[in-house]
């Protein structure tokens, strides 16, 4: 038995794609798979979205995009991250398409002008070149799941710089941009992490019919109980105050399970419990319930733990939690479930 095992639920990222899809009145759906689809898998979640009605796929690195293209052939990939020193022979061999924020457009590639419209990163200022090679113009929102104002006014100043290039396919809607801003949908959307099922807002996903893909669990591996005064874990962080009955749980940060996740809760025997003490590298504790005992299974992500409620007792966002799931062979098993 594995430490942990992440499972993926691929009928929740279909039903998610076809969720966006609904929402978009012609134009396209791009999933965007970086980070190993933000730690869920990026061939298994990739070839889901594509089946699902998906028209593209982007990543961040053209590494991640030449390993996409071994496992499908036929997807069309848009690297959207700083390509200026890729190597471009490899790039049109494994037929990438590039983002590019100079005026110096590379030969043979597709490539999309990338416009910073407020994000204050990579961009041209105006589009500079529209070669044969230029096959869309893009910008990114900075605050989509924030600030409606600034949202708007990036979506202005990207449509006044394109005006007259509209014969390009546009695009410059994340997952925020498309679920709240309709008139940013234009000719293409890139969704990322609401095709995980999670919310870019950090709250409930539900409420934009979303459906979180990823189980994450483990199961106690001892039971303690610790008499008034003593504590379990790193810096004797938690003490107990009567007889208490601790599980150890084998996930730690190393896992994924992050040190500032003390205090959140998991799902034990079917009941919410927290955990206490400080989060070790292999290892968490938590409070039991009276009828959890060896063996029972954890349920870290999942049965309504939600990574955005790891996130909002971490104080960072979701998307740096589902990153953060390290589902290596050595540490963890992942699997990807569809029915
Ligand atoms: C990551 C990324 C996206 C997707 O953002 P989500 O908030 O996950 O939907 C879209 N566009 C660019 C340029 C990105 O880097």
């Amino acid at each position: 038995m594995h430490r942990s095992l992440v499972t993926i639920d691929l009928a929740a990222i279909r039903h998610n794609v076809r969720a966006l899809l609904g929402l978009l009145d012609g134009s396209e759906l791009w999933a965007v798979v970086k980070a190993d689809g933000y730690g869920h898998g990026a061939v298994d979640v990739g070839r889901t979205a594509l089946e699902a009605g998906a028209s593209a796929l982007c990543v961040a690195t053209p590494g991640e995009g030449l390993e996409l293209r071994r496992a499908l052939p036929r997807a069309r990939i848009v690297v959207l991250g700083d390509t200026g020193s890729a190597d471009l022979a490899v790039v049109r061999e494994a037929r990438l398409e590039l983002s590019v924020s100079t005026a110096q457009v590379p030969e043979g590639v597709p490539v999309h002008l990338k416009l910073d419209t407020g994000m204050g990163r990579w961009g041209l200022s105006e589009v500079a070149a529209t070669g044969s090679g230029v096959v869309g113009l893009m910008s990114h929102f900075a605050s989509a799941d924030t600030d409606p104002e600034f949202t708007e006014s990036q979506l202005s100043r990207f449509l006044a710089a394109t005006a007259s290039h509209t014969h390009l396919p546009r695009h410059i809607a994340n997952s925020a941009g498309t679920l709240r801003h309709p008139a940013s949908r234009l000719d293409a959307v890139r969704c990322g992490i609401a095709v995980y099922g999670i919310s870019p807002f950090g709250t409930d996903p539900s409420a934009d019919d979303l459906r979180p893909a990823l189980r994450w669990e483990s199961s106690v591996s001892l039971v303690k109980t610790l008499a008034p005064g003593e504590s379990t874990g790193y810096g004797c962080r938690y003490v107990a105050t009567e007889h208490t009955r601790v599980g150890i749980v084998p996930v730690g940060y190393a896992d994924g399970f992050r040190r500032d996740m003390t205090g959140t809760e998991v799902i034990v025997a079917g009941e919410r419990a927290a955990v206490v003490g400080t989060v070790s590298m292999d290892a968490v504790s938590v409070l039991l319930p009276a009828a959890a005992g060896l063996g029972d299974m954890v349920t870290l992500v999942g049965d309504g733990v939600l990574i955005e409620d790891h996130a909002r007792a971490s104080g960072t966002i979701p998307y740096e939690i589902a990153c953060g799931i390290v589902s290596r062979a050595t540490r963890s098993e992942r699997e990807a479930v569809d029915e």
